[in-house]
């Protein structure tokens, strides 16, 4: 399937098996809203457990917080946000499309990076294992122009962020002579800043109201508790603070269904440490957080690191976890040495201390952070893209199956009597009653079992369970499994432990 039809699918099988639904549909939907429905909130409901799990309880030195979505106002001076929480937008005058500046340049970059890696691909194929890519890379022409092109892309976009030059951008569209995708030309408008926070009121009357911003990240929640959490946790450095929760940004550009929302969810983690070991615990991060994704089995090629040219105004070193959406290689997960930024930051504009004394230095310093932050949503967006197939099956046909890791699956199994009569529903149930104090089971009697089967492999369900006949005379039932299709005849007392052994997060996690 080529990948726009690929996300094409994905996009109407969220919708059509209950996972994602447009946000108040009924008046037409809001731009770059959604909401989550029934197999949607329990999918990610799962993968905020499975990061949790990971991050505050098998690690001692982390614990968890969930802080309130408003805070101080003065909180996002001193984070920076209200100066430069800022992108740039651009406009094609003729379609009136808004674009951020930044993208239009990067997705270039990465045209020709595409380019350079069918160029390698084509020359593999012809050399076979005499095929030595880091020389090919060192002298073919053609690579080589490519990579100096991409080089200096990089260089000039790098240079007019940083120098907020604005005409340089405009400027640097023009001379990549990129097009508009929808009008294809290059009328464009000149790059503005446009800052991405929303604005509300807190207070009953217009005069006493207090300017509020709905949070752009939950990061900030972390640094303002640090000293709190830090005292009443008696925690020692090396420490973490983690949490989950809504975050909300005025994007300009969101047509990438729940990859870029206004309205979304964080999973973020904040580590303090000793100033001086920055170096060691984002490598050591990096690693972790790649194993935690690689943990899910979606597939070790899709997957990539993306080092930061340009470093936000807090960092010292940053890198992204990109992975391979149905629409390429984008980021899915950021790491950064924010250095001791924010708490001295936060010390500036409260008037309080936020130092930490270690006794084994017999001295107080302000800690270094460094962050770990990821989008539930485009975690969902991932898992879910890439469980999606359809599988030519060998009778000729093809069957559309969802193969979520089951540690994630909304539902553990699914329970049907073979047919609606001869006591079959009532031995159904009671497994049913029986199974859902340990998993997430649904009962279904509707349909045939083959049809059955097919509408539960298409909404993810690992397990399907049938109750026949047989089961009244022996207390055996048929366990289908969704990806292999196997049928096995068990015990009804042994199907807890055979979900179990699938199912359980230990299973899963003992991977990293
Ligand atoms: P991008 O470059 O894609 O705008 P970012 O670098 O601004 O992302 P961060 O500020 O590092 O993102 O936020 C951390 C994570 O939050 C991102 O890796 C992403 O998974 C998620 N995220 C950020 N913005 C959005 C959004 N608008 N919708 C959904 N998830 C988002």
């Amino acid at each position: 399937m080529a990948n726009e039809d690929k996300f094409k699918k994905v996009i109407s099988h969220a919708k059509e098996y209950g996972y994602v639904f447009q946000s108040s549909e009924i008046y037409d939907g809001l731009s770059a809203v959604y909401d989550y429905a029934q197999n949607g909130a329990e999918l990610k409901k799962n993968i905020r457990d499975y990061w949790w799990k990971a991050m505050v309880q098998m690690h001692d030195n982390i614990v968890g917080i969930d802080a309130a979505i408003f805070m101080h106002p003065t909180t996002w001076k001193a984070s920076g946000h209200v100066d430069a929480f800022n992108d740039p937008l651009i406009d094609n005058k003729d379609s009136k499309k808004r674009y951020r500046a930044d993208v239009l340049v990067e997705e270039h970059r990465e045209k020709i990076l595409q380019k350079i890696n069918k160029d390698i691909a084509k020359a593999q194929k012809r050399f076979g294992d005499a095929f030595n890519e880091e020389e090919f890379r060192a002298t073919n022409g053609n690579v080589l122009r490519r990579q100096k092109q991409i080089d200096d892309i990089t260089t000039e976009l790098t240079r007019v962020q940083e120098e907020n030059d604005l005409a340089g951008f405009k400027q640097l569209i023009l001379d990549l002579e990129i097009v508009c995708p929808v009008s294809g030309s290059k009328n464009w408008t000149d790059v503005k800043q446009f800052n991405l926070m929303f604005g509300t009121k807190l207070g009953a009357s217009a005069e006493s109201a207090m300017d509020l911003y709905l949070r752009p990240e939950t990061a900030q929640g972390i640094f303002v508790n640090f000293l709190n959490v830090q005292k009443t946790g008696r925690m020692k450095i090396p420490f973490g603070i983690a949490q989950t929760g809504k975050a909300f940004r005025n994007e300009i550009v969101a047509r990438q269904f729940i990859f870029r929302m206004r309205e979304f969810e964080q999973m973020e983690m904040q580590f303090f440490i000793k100033p001086g070991t920055q170096k060691e615990w984002f490598d050591y991060w990096k690693e972790t957080r790649l194993k935690w994704h690689k943990s899910l089995g979606l597939g070790e090629d899709n997957y990539r690191f993306h080092d930061h040219e340009k470093l936000a105004h807090y960092a010292d070193a940053a890198t992204d976890i990109e992975f391979n959406f149905p629409f390429g290689f984008k980021e899915l997960e950021g790491i950064h040495s924010r250095t001791d930024f924010d708490l001295k930051q936060h010390e500036e504009y409260s008037g309080k201390k936020l130092q930490y004394f270690d006794h084994e230095e017999n001295a107080s310093y302000t800690p270094y952070v460094l962050e770990t932050s990821i989008g539930l949503d485009r975690m969902f967006l991932a898992v879910f893209s890439n469980s999606l197939e359809e599988e030519e099956l060998e009778d000729g046909k093809t069957r559309t199956v969802l193969k979520l890791p089951a540690v994630l699956a909304p539902a553990k199994a699914a329970i049907f009597p073979l047919v609606k009569k001869d006591g079959l529903p009532e031995v159904a149930k009671e497994i049913v009653d029986d199974l859902k104090w340990d998993f997430n089971v649904i009962y279904e009697e509707k349909d045939t079992v083959g049809k059955r089967y097919r509408r539960q492999d298409a909404a993810g369900t690992p397990f399907c369970i049938t109750v026949d006949h047989d089961t009244l005379e022996d207390n055996t039932v048929t366990i289908r499994h969704r990806d292999t299709m196997d049928q096995k005849r068990v015990k009804i007392e042994d199907l807890k432990a055979i979900i179990k052994a699938e199912v359980d997060v230990k299973h899963w996690l003992m991977k990293m």
